[in-house]
């Protein structure tokens, strides 16, 4: 399953757990943050371009810590993965 999916599926499941009594002793706040937090951490895996400084270093695009186009697949700050492909 690729992340496009896992995201569209975990946004379909809090819009209609989050107003069901599935998950009893959940709160409806417990179960907002909770997939708050799940949609943050997918939206990480997905990759997206560095701001380019150069032709090998860039900008992570959601906190811009300094990143390299061969050494980082990931933003070693915020865990943003990263799409170099031009
Ligand atoms: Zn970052």
């Amino acid at each position: 399953m690729d992340i496009k999916t896992v995201y569209a599926k975990l946004t379909f499941l809090a819009n209609n757990i989050i107003e069901s009594n599935v998950f009893y002793g959940m709160s409806k706040e417990d179960k907002i943050n909770f997939y708050n937090a799940a949609g943050k951490a997918v939206e990480k895996q997905m990759p997206k371009k560095p701001k380019l400084q150069s032709e090998t270093d860039g900008d992570c695009p959601i906190c811009n810590a300094p990143v390299r186009k061969y050494a980082d697949h990931w933003c070693y700050n915020c865990g943003q993965k990263l799409d170099w492909e031009a």
